[in-house]
């Protein structure tokens, strides 16, 4: 059961076994606590740095596991089934901060922050989403005004992860004119002038950190920007095109539990003289998304394999993402009805699975953004 293994090396199952161990022994038996109370558990994310699952992309040069990013979509894959929101810290420190660093990031900003973001000890945000600009990227509005041989960033970000956690920021901010090529990206440490804002309360992902970040008159020095100035956008796009596969590894992470919860639960419950489990009106739909789960979570590897042959993998990652999210909430909606009205309590994890998978069609483009992507690559230009 579980993750299929025909295609994985030996360093992959053991690093899936370890992730998989750390969450049954860490996460699983403390997850629905954490996430009745919003608690975000900070230890467990510094222990997953420790254990070198926070960021296992960050090469052995800078001090990280150097494994590749199938290693990476199963490691978030095992935590996910655990805990959602104990999945995110993952994907945003290996997938959204130490990415970009090591696709733009000279080498005095790789070695300031890769060997201390692979280890956990410090934690990184990424700053791309404002309140008026989401989807529509290219219409940020944070600005970064030149100061001496720095820059000055002011404006406000929303629907930060990790935003509150982070000593280490990616903020994209305009430093030109209006439009996709006025962005610049930045790396930088807090300063004065970063103003992190109060928790979102929102509909699942009780266990991580969502914040606004404002900066007024943050100053940032030189050394700061992240790759050419007027490349923030193509920067902050290739990155979620990454980030986007480990979005579907969450999801599959999400779907593996609900049906797992589906079965054992169908298995144990009697009804009309016997288990729920040899009723089809309950096998059915479980097997549905069980044969789903297995070609979402075979796109996520292949997408992660394109990306580890460093071929083109923006359509592919969309794909997987678009297939795995619409899993993620088909399966935890089966698991919620097997379950019937113990499915609807709190005192099950199901209904905690439909909070959770919903982020997944949202969060680093929504599935109408991951059905953008798909149509320019069939299309080219005539769908722009
Ligand atoms: C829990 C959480 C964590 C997040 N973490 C981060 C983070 O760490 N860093 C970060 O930068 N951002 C983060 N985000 C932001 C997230 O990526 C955005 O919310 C998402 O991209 C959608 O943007 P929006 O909310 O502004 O929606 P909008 O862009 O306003 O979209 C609203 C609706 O319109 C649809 N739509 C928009 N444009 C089109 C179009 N061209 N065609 C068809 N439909 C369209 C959308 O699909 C959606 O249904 C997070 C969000 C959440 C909820």
């Amino acid at each position: 059961m579980g993750t299929m293994t025909a295609a994985l090396t030996d360093a992959h199952m053991e690093v899936q076994a370890l992730a998989r161990e750390f969450a049954a022994a860490e996460i699983a038996p403390r997850a629905a606590d954490w996430n009745a109370r919003t608690h975000v558990p900070v230890d467990v994310i510094r222990r997953m740095g420790e254990l070198g699952l926070l960021a296992p992309t960050i090469p052995e040069r800078y001090g990280g596991p150097g494994l590749d990013a199938t290693a990476l979509c199963l490691i978030v894959e095992e935590i996910a089934r655990a805990d959602a929101g104990l999945a995110v810290p993952i994907a945003v420190q290996a997938g959204l901060v130490a990415s970009p660093l090591l696709r733009a990031g000279t080498d005095a900003q790789k070695e300031e922050w890769l060997p201390r973001l692979a280890t956990g000890e410090v934690l990184g945000c990424y700053a791309l989403t404002e309140p008026d600009a989401g989807s529509d990227t290219a219409a940020l509005r944070t600005r970064a005004e030149p100061d001496g041989d720095g820059w000055q960033i002011t404006g406000a970000k929303q629907w930060i992860s990790n935003g509150a956690l982070a000593e280490v920021f990616i903020i994209f901010a305009r430093t030109g004119g209006e439009g996709a090529r006025g962005i610049s990206a930045f790396i930088t440490g807090p300063a004065d002038g970063l103003l992190v804002g109060r928790e979102i309360p929102k509909l699942g992902l009780h266990t991580s950190s969502t914040v606004e970040l404002s900066f007024d008159a943050m100053p940032v020095g030189p050394e700061a920007r992240l790759g050419p100035e007027g490349e923030g956008l193509k920067l902050a796009l290739a990155t979620l095109d990454g980030g986007r596969i480990t979005v579907a590894a969450q999801a599959c992470g999400i779907a593996q539990a609900a049906i797992d919860l589906a079965v054992s639960y169908a298995s144990g419950r009697d009804a009309f003289g016997g288990p729920i489990a040899r009723f089809q009106g309950v096998q059915f739909p479980i097997a549905d998304v069980a044969a789903r789960l297995d070609a979402a979570r075979l796109l996520t590897h292949h997408a992660a394999g394109l990306r580890d042959a460093g071929k083109p993998h923006g359509p592919a990652g969309a794909k997987a993402k678009l297939v795995a999210s619409a899993v993620a909430v088909a399966a935890a909606d089966v698991a919620v009805q097997t379950l019937g009205g113990y499915g609807y309590s709190a005192e099950y994890a199901a209904e905690r699975l439909y909070r959770d998978a919903k982020i997944t069609e949202i969060y680093e483009g929504t599935s109408q953004i991951q059905r953008l992507v798909i149509a320019r690559d069939l299309f080219g230009d005539a769908a722009r």
